[in-house]
């Protein structure tokens, strides 16, 4: 049992202990596996900026409303759509987006993340080659974006325990697992069958995908990523889909997170959820849950504001991110 659990089921006792004298039920509350308690989480990444991930998924992301994280090589940008073109035909299609291209993207609130500055393999470079390869990517992508690259994707998926601790030095995560997607056997079905073994096993699944139409691992035809988005989009009551970094962020606070009830009684409760993380970095919203079986109406204030609060079958949902300050939640 993590310290999290602990202190909520400590939480949970107390409440129960105090209720029990006078019959009440007293009220549950718990930290949600995913944001709005959906059963998976799904990100949506793309590799070394090829320039069909602009052109075409992009597009389709927005459609959907969906929020991509596309990991760029800043060194193999391209600093013209000419370039980029050319760049698309060439054998290895890396940064066929332009910055001006990435900026809108972030604008739009994708994630820009590094890939390194140029694509070699971690593993095979000393120490201080592996920090310029990331201090590099870092600084250009903050530069030319506005904002810090929260996240990275080792170039070739290769990584040592050491490249790892040196990543974060830098970065929030690294990715460490993906399913690559494109080529022959990514079918609509083989989708449909991966983003349901996600919600049955409450996994974050991560996808992977470099072509789109044109380049290595494209589609067969774009239009199956177009059609898996939809399926997925049409199961946003189960599934949540965000960034890397989001996700990132949220498991990461949620594993952090310390959850102290106090005083609840039917009706009304008061919490205190924080975290040692630095807040400025890991202030993703999480779900808190309190199992109320009739409720018609909630709030949940904080220092003086409101909390996002839902009302859910047989539950309240209130999004918060860690913070010192108490949550008061009322319900009728
Ligand atoms: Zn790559």
């Amino acid at each position: 049992m993590n310290i999290t659990k602990q202190l909520t089921s400590c939480a949970l006792a107390f409440a129960a202990c105090c209720l029990a004298a006078s019959g009440a039920t007293p009220p549950q509350l718990r930290i949600a596996r995913f944001a709005g308690d959906r059963a998976a989480a799904i990100s949506y990444t793309f590799d070394d900026g090829l320039r069909d991930q602009y052109t075409l998924a992009v597009p389709m992301l927005n459609e959907a409303g969906f929020k991509g994280t596309f990991f760029v090589i800043p060194g193999h940008v391209a600093p013209s759509i000419e370039e980029a073109e050319r760049k698309q035909d060439a054998k290895r299609a890396w940064g066929g987006i332009t910055w001006p291209e990435l900026r809108e993207m972030a604008g739009q609130g994708h994630e820009i993340a590094s890939h390194t500055w140029s694509h070699r393999a971690l593993p095979k470079l000393a120490p201080e080659e592996v920090d310029a390869e990331l201090a590099k990517a870092f600084d250009a992508i903050k530069t030319r974006i506005g904002r810090p690259p929260l996240t990275l994707a080792f170039p070739f998926n290769q990584s040592t325990p050491e490249t790892k601790a040196a990543v974060l030095k830098y970065h929030v995560a690294s990715r460490d697992y993906q399913t690559g997607v494109g080529g022959g056997k990514t079918t609509v079905e083989w989708l449909e069958n991966w983003t349901d073994k996600q919600v049955r096993d409450r996994a974050w699944g991560i996808i992977m995908a470099h072509g789109i139409g044109r380049g290595y691992a494209a589609f067969t035809d774009p239009e199956i990523l177009r059609d898996h988005f939809r399926h997925v989009k049409g199961r946003a009551h189960e599934i949540w889909v965000d960034t890397f970094a989001n996700v990132a962020r949220y498991v990461k606070e949620r594993d952090n997170a310390r959850l102290v009830v106090s005083s609840p009684i039917p009706g009304r409760l008061v919490c205190v959820l924080s975290s040692t993380l630095e807040p400025a970095v890991y202030n993703v919203p999480l779900t808190l849950v309190i199992e109320a079986p009739v409720v018609t109406s909630a709030r949940a204030k904080r220092a003086g504001g409101e909390l996002p609060v839902r009302v859910v079958p047989g539950a309240i949902q209130i999004d918060a991110a860690p913070d010192k300050d108490p949550i008061t939640v009322t319900w009728h």
